[in-house]
C-alpha cells in the first residue's frame, strides 16, 4: 500500500535509529537521520509534522525504511520481547480482574501485540524473495489502516508468516500466540455469549487462532482429551440394539436413546473443530446417528454457526446433547436451559458434560452453598496450604496450568452446586456417571426429566412432577428451589483463568 515503484533507498546511507518506533498514530520518529542522500537532517526532521497529506510518505520513509535495515534486528527483537511481556501482562491483568474484560476486550497490551506483529511482518519481508514482495505489501499495507477503536479490534490476529525466523523470534512468536490464546480464552470465560458472538463476527479469523491454541494445549499438556471418550461412548453404545421388548441389560452398555425410526440425534454444543462429528461421520450410517454440531463460527460444513444459548433447533428434537468443555460464557446456565429445550421430553434425553476440574469449588474450601463458612479443621488447613503451594509452583507457560497437577487420591472437586443448577433446570444426575478419575476433567451425565423445570427460562411456576423418567434416574427428593441467586448459580462454574507470575 505504501510502496512507491521506483523509490529506492541506498542502504549504505542509512544510520541506525536510536529510539523505538512510535505508536502508529503519533508523530513519526524525529531522530531518524536516514535520508536518500545520506545527509544528517536531524534538525530539519524534528520540525516535520505528520498530516493526512503526507502520512503515506512519512510511513514509507520512517517505518518501512527503518524496518528494512538489517542492523535494526537486535533492537526489533528487544521490541518483540517487550511486546511479549506486555501481552503476558495483559493476560495477567485480565486474570486478576476478569470483570475489567467484561464486554470490553480492548487492551493496550493486546494492541502492542498487534503492532509488534506488524513490525515483525516487515522484518520478515526482508528475508523473503523479491517476487513475494507485491503480495506481502498488499497484506502489509492493510494492517496500519485498521481502526484501533472497536472493542474487538485489539484481538485481531497477528499476521501469519512463512519467513524463516531466528530461534529467538520463534520463541517470541510462540509466547505471543500462547498469550493471545490465554487472553481469548479468558474473554470467552468472562463475558456473556452475546459478546463472544460479536467478537467472532467482527474477527472471524480469531476462531482459527483460538482453535490452533486449543489444539496445541490438548497435544502438549492434556493427559487425555474428553471428546475422545465421547467418540468411544457413542461407538460403544451406538452398537447396542434397543431391545424390542423389556429393559436393556443393566450389566451391558446401555443403548443410545433413539427415535421411533431408530435414529439417534446428537447435538454437540460448542463443538470446536467438530472432532466428534468428524470421527463419527464414517460410521454414522451404520450406527444410525445424526450428528449436529454447533459453535460460534462455521469453518467446516459439519458445523452450524450458533450461540448455544439460542439454538436454531426445534423443541424436543435431540436425543443426546453434549457439552464438552463448552460451558464457557458467564451465561452458561442459559446453555443448560437450551439443552433442556431441545432434548426429547419422555425422560430419555441425555445431557453429557465434561468440564475442567478447577472450575468447580473444592470440598474442603467449600463455603456452605448458602450461609456462612464452616471453620476448617487443622488437617483441612494443612491441605489447603499444600494445595495453595502446589498452585504457586505451576509453570506460567502451561495453558490450563492450574489443572495440570496430579489428581489427589481423594478428589475434592465439589460438583454439588453445579448439579443443583441442572436439577432445577429439569435434569437428574446419573450418580454412577460421575467420573473424577481424570486429573484435569470431571465428567457426568444427566437425564432430562419429564415435566417443566422448577427454575429458569422454561419454568412454569408449577412444581415439576418427578415422573416421566426411568425410576432409577428420578430424583426422589421433592422438587425444591436450590435457593441460589442467579450470581451464585453462575459461580457454580468459575471461569478458567491463568496465573502469571
Ligand atoms: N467441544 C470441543 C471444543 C471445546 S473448546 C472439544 O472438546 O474439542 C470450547 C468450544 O465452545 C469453543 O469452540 C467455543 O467456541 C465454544 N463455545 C463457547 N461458547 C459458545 C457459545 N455461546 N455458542 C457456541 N459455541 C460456544
Amino acid at each position: 500500500m505504501f510502496a512507491v515503484p521506483g523509490w529506492s533507498l541506498e542502504s549504505a546511507a542509512l544510520k541506525q535509529q536510536s529510539q523505538p518506533a512510535q505508536a502508529k498514530n503519533e508523530s513519526q520518529p524525529t531522530d531518524d537521520s536516514a535520508t536518500p542522500n545520506g545527509k544528517n537532517k536531524d534538525k530539519k526532521r524534528k520540525r516535520e509534522n505528520v498530516t493526512s497529506g503526507n502520512v503515506n510518505e512519512m510511513y514509507r520513509k520512517h517505518i518501512e525504511g527503518q524496518a528494512e535495515k538489517p542492523w535494526n534486528k537486535k533492537k526489533q527483537e528487544k521490541q518483540a520481547a517487550a511486546a511479549a511481556a506486555a501481552a503476558a501482562a495483559a493476560a495477567a491483568a485480565s486474570t486478576a480482574s476478569p470483570k475489567a474484560d467484561k464486554g470490553e476486550v480492548k487492551n493496550g497490551a493486546a494492541d502492542s501485540v498487534q503492532e509488534e506483529g506488524q513490525g515483525k511482518k516487515k522484518r520478515q519481508r526482508k528475508n523473503k524473495n523479491k517476487k513475494d514482495n507485491d503480495a506481502e505489501e498488499k497484506a502489509d499495507g492493510a494492517a496500519p489502516a485498521q481502526p484501533a477503536a472497536s472493542a474487538t479490534s485489539s484481538l485481531a490476529a497477528p499476521p501469519t508468516t512463512n519467513a524463516t525466523l531466528t530461534p529467538l523470534q520463534q520463541a517470541m512468536r510462540q509466547k505471543l500466540i500462547s498469550s493471545r490464546f490465554r487472553h481469548l480464552n479468558e474473554t470467552l470465560y468472562t463475558t456473556d455469549s452475546s459478546k463472544a458472538v460479536e467478537l467472532f463476527n467482527a474477527n472471524p479469523e480469531l476462531f482459527d487462532e483460538y482453535h490452533a491454541g486449543f489444539s496445541r494445549q490438548v497435544k502438549e499438556s492434556w493427559p487425555s482429551n474428553p471428546v475422545d471418550g465421547y467418540i468411544q461412548a457413542v461407538r460403544r453404545r451406538g452398537a447396542v440394539p434397543v431391545p424390542k421388548r423389556g429393559k436393556p441389560d443393566p450389566n451391558k452398555p446401555q443403548p443410545l436413546p433413539r427415535r421411533p425410526n431408530g435414529v439417534c440425534n446428537i447435538a454437540d454444543l460448542g463443538c470446536g473443530d467438530a472432532a466428534l462429528a468428524r470421527n463419527l461421520t464414517p460410521s454414522a450410517k451404520k450406527l444410525n446417528l445424526k450428528l449436529n454440531s454447533y459453535d460460534l463460527q462455521s469453518p467446516d460444513p459439519l458445523i452450524t454457526k450458533a450461540d448455544i444459548s439460542k439454538l436454531p433447533v426445534e423443541d424436543g428434537s435431540m436425543d443426546v446433547s453434549i457439552f464438552c468443555l463448552s460451558l464457557m460464557g458467564t451465561n452458561w446456565v442459559s446453555f443448560v436451559e437450551e439443552a433442556w429445550r431441545v432434548l426429547r421430553s419422555d425422560g430419555k434425553g441425555e445431557c453429557w458434560v465434561s468440564e475442567v476440574k478447577s472450575r468447580f469449588g473444592k470440598v474442603t474450601r467449600k463455603k456452605s452453598m448458602i450461609g456462612a463458612q464452616k471453620p476448617l479443621s487443622k488437617t483441612q488447613q494443612k491441605k489447603q496450604k499444600k494445595s495453595k503451594k502446589d498452585e504457586d509452583e505451576i509453570d506460567e507457560e502451561d495453558i490450563f496450568a492450574e489443572d495440570a497437577r496430579p489428581a489427589a487420591d481423594d478428589d475434592e472437586t465439589d460438583i454439588s452446586a453445579f448439579v443443583e443448577v441442572f436439577r432445577t433446570r429439569g435434569f437428574v444426575l446419573r450418580p454412577e456417571s460421575v467420573d473424577k478419575s481424570n486429573k484435569m476433567f470431571v465428567k457426568m451425565e444427566f437425564v432430562k426429566q419429564g415435566g417443566a423445570p422448577i427454575k429458569g427460562k422454561h419454568a412454569t411456576g408449577l412444581s415439576a412432577p418427578v415422573t416421566g423418567g426411568k425410576k432409577r434416574f428420578v430424583d426422589r427428593k421433592p422438587a425444591s428451589d436450590n435457593g441460589m441467586t442467579a450470581e451464585q448459580e453462575a459461580q457454580a462454574l468459575k471461569p478458567c483463568v491463568y496465573k502469571i507470575r
